[in-house]
């Protein structure tokens, strides 16, 4: 699981399929395992619910999100 800001690879042109909104530039986006690509508020809401990827319902370890989770509250302090 892999977390970074819309903008930064640029091949990330795409929509959430949570919430149906297109990444804006610069929008926080989680790439799962499967490599299916997400907003973070949306993912961390989804997998506070569900264990599985929304598109492909691979199952992601919780401790991968728990990672991804720590690494949200963290940047989101700057
Ligand atoms: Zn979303
Ligand atoms: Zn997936």
């Amino acid at each position: 699981m892999k977390l970074f800001n819309c903008g930064d690879g640029g091949e990330h042109k795409d929509e959430c399929s949570i919430c149906l909104k297109e990444f804006e530039n610069g929008v926080s986006i989680i790439e799962l395992p499967c490599s299916h690509v997400f907003h973070t508020v949306c993912t961390l809401n989804w997998f506070a619910q569900v264990a599985n990827c929304p598109l492909c319902r691979s199952l992601v370890h919780p401790l991968q999100y728990e990672q991804a989770r720590m690494d949200t509250i963290y940047n989101s302090h700057y």
